[in-house]
Formats: C-alpha cells, structure tokens, sequence
C-alpha cells in the first residue's frame, strides 16, 4: 500500500485550481515539509501548467528543528530569520500566492523545552507578522492543504504499521479534500455552491440567537450585531476567489462576546499544543467562562481561558453536519483543520472581522459584540445529538438543526 498517485496529483490541481486560483503570470510561494515532495513537485507542474510566474518552494524538516532544540545557544531561541519573512512579505506586496502544505507531527516539540519553545514561538511571530497581516487581511490568494506524512499518520494510528498507517492517512486527506471522483474542481463548485446557499439562508433568517440541547449541553449563543455569515469560497482583497482551507465544511459566523448563556460539553478531545484535553464541560454567564472542568488538561484549559479577559469569551460559532465527510471517517486528526471541520464547533478567543456585514471598523466591531483576544481556539460540541434551534429577535424558533444535520433544504 501507498499513497494513491492519481489521487495526490488531483489534490495538486484542487491546490492550484480550487484553494488558490493561481492566476496566469502569478509568481507563487510554496512552503512544505520535505516529506512532501511528491506533493510539491505535481503542484508545481500543476501551477506552471495554470501559467503560474516563478515557483519558490521553502522545505522544512523536523530533524532540523529538533536539532536546534537539542544543541543551540541559548540566545537562538530569541531570534528568527526576519530577512525571511521581510521578503515573504515583499513577495505578497508584488500579489504573490501563498500555499503552504501541513502535515508535521502534531506533537513533534512535546520533548523540546517548553521554555525555548515559548521563546522561539515568540520571536518566530513577531519576525512573521508582516508577511502574516497579509495573510490575515486576506490581501492576497492562499491555500493550506494537507500531505500524509508519516511522523503525523503514526500519531493518528498509533496501532498500525507506518506504510499502512500512511495509506490509511492518505485515504482520509483525499477523502475530505474531495478528489475521490475524476473532477474534483466541479465537485469543489457543488461544495462551494451549497455552503453558499447555507450562509444565504442563515444570513436571511437574522437570528439573535442559536439555542444548542443535546447530552450535557444546555446553551444560547447570542450573535454579534450585524453579524454575517462565512463559509466556502471567497473573494481576496486582490479580487480572486480562492478556497483558503482545504478541506473546509463550516459555517461560521461570530457570536456576542456578551451574550453566551448555558452550559455545554465538549463531544471531542481538544488537542492544544501538545496535550489533550478531554471531556471538557464549561458554563457560561453574561458570555464568560464561569466554570470550567475537563478529565484530562484541566490546568492546560484553565490556563487557556486565563491568557487575556478575552481568553473566556467566544469569537466564533460555526456549523458542521455530523454527515460530513471528516466526521463519518470517525478520526481524530490532532490537527485543527481536519478536527474543526468534524463537527459543529465555537472557539474562545478571536473573532473574524469578515464575519460582519459592511466594512466595520475595530472599534465598531467591538459595540456589535466581536470579542478580541490574544488566542482562538476551536473545539467541539456537535454530534448526531444535539440539536440546534435559531431564535428571531422576536422570540421565534426555528429549527435549525436536528440529530446532527441540517434540518431545513435550501
Ligand atoms: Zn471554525
Ligand atoms: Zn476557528
């Protein structure tokens, strides 16, 4: 067994074609693991195929990273090649595409000094954030997509022999990056097409609120003002429409920083830089953390919602049908992209600007109800039980969601 060719090159054309829209004459900026270079190689015919400008692949390896780790100075751990991330940044400037393929080891720094961790994290943000405002500011195209590597499929069935274990990653990529069929770029406009249609409906029945029941949770998610709904395709400041993450199967939308009520238990692990936290269950009042309990990675969540005041309040509630193709392959991943995209989600911490209608400013996003903090963080609280009612500022309920799923057509 290995990884499927055919399937890895169609995943290199949805990369190009779908995630970023690579225009023609479009120079394009590539990072990866080096275990990726199958991946990196089709996607780079695939770009110069699409009339791509200059391809510019940056290969990382945990090998070396561990090595810094193992025998660097100490003062490395505050440094980072800001001559690097000033170019990335002069890259986008000139609307260069940003992809970057995931697939490290979900745990590969859990051995290294947590201390050096913090410190390297720290100057490796600060040296990035230039190029990273672009990125957020979603000035230019950019896509994430996911290659199977073995040091990330080992963590995800740590029972298995590594080829199988790829062979069995590998399956689930394809699977939930949609390139099973022989046209994945139409499959992808189907997608896109429904997910659209879900933020259109979402959007016209204008809830105040969305009321989630179902084994251990009891909670009212009140929206932000003039809040809007957000999932598939979107348009970039330079004006082409990209699919950012692949995959993607959300709605999402920003809640009230203030008005989140309830109780609610998380129907996943939530795996945080390195720990797992388990059976999460937390209450909520005037829309703050007022308890907060887990089996396993308690302190880690404590510590958590102590980062900043906005640290225990939400940023975003998004919406996943339990039939989704992530959450019928019954994994969990260890990587925010696949496990988000499982199941019906809210995040502590950050909201989305873009999830506002109009064109609010910081201050006015904050009066609607957007919470700011330092994190973001996404965990799980659907399943094929919970049900989930919209509630109009009159005090109408709609049905929302039922078992898991979407209870209305659209
Ligand atoms: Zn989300
Ligand atoms: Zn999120």
């Amino acid at each position: 067994m290995a990884i499927d060719p055919v399937k890895l090159d169609r995943l290199a054309q949805v990369a190009v074609k779908v995630g970023l829209n690579l225009q023609e004459g479009q120079d394009l900026l590539l990072t990866a693991p080096a275990e990726a270079l199958p991946l990196v190689r089709r996607i780079a015919a695939h770009a110069y195929a699409a009339g791509a400008g200059v391809v510019t692949p940056i290969l990382s390896d945990p090998q070396v990273t561990l090595a810094r780790y193992a025998h660097a100075r100490d003062e490395s751990f505050d440094s980072a090649p800001d001559w690097l991330f000033e170019g990335m940044a002069k890259a986008f400037d000139a609307n260069t595409a940003r992809l970057a393929i995931a697939g490290d080891d979900p745990l590969m720094l859990s051995s290294a000094d947590p201390a050096k961790v913090a410190r390297a994290n720290r100057a490796q943000s600060r040296a990035y954030k230039p190029a990273l405002k672009k990125i957020a500011g979603f000035d230019i195209n950019w896509n994430i997509v996911s290659y199977p590597n073995p040091d990330w499929a080992r963590r995800v069935f740590p029972d298995l022999p590594e080829e199988e274990a790829v062979a069995r990653l590998a399956d689930a990529i394809f699977a939930a990056s949609r390139v099973e069929g022989d046209d994945p770029v139409a499959a992808w406009a189907t997608h896109n097409a429904q997910l659209h249609a879900r933020c259109a409906w979402l959007d016209g029945q204008a809830f105040r609120s969305l009321h989630f029941t179902g084994p251990g949770t009891d909670l009212t998610v009140g929206l932000a003002d003039g809040h809007r709904w957000q999932g598939g395709a979107s348009v970039a400041r330079n004006g082409i429409t990209c699919n950012p993450n692949i995959p993607t199967e959300e709605v999402f939308t920003t809640p009230h920083a203030l008005r989140v009520d309830g109780h609610v238990s998380a129907t996943k692990p939530l795996s945080h830089q390195g720990t797992l936290i388990e059976d999460i269950r937390v209450t909520f009042a005037g829309g703050a953390i007022t308890e907060a309990h887990a089996s396993r990675g308690q302190d880690v969540l404590r510590q958590l919602i102590d980062t900043d005041d906005g640290a225990r309040r939400l940023g975003e509630v998004a919406l996943v049908p339990h039939s989704s193709p992530i959450s019928a392959s019954g994994l969990l991943f260890l990587n925010t992209l696949y496990d988000e995209n499982a199941a019906c989600h809210i995040a502590l911490g950050q909201c989305y600007a873009k999830c506002f209608h109009g064109d609010p400013t910081p201050e006015q996003i904050q009066a609607q109800g957007g919470n700011s903090s330092l994190i973001h963080v996404d965990w799980m609280i659907g399943s094929d039980q919970v049900d989930i009612d919209g509630i109009k500022p009159d005090g109408e309920r709609v049905a929302v969601f039922r078992k898991g799923e979407w209870a209305q057509a659209v």
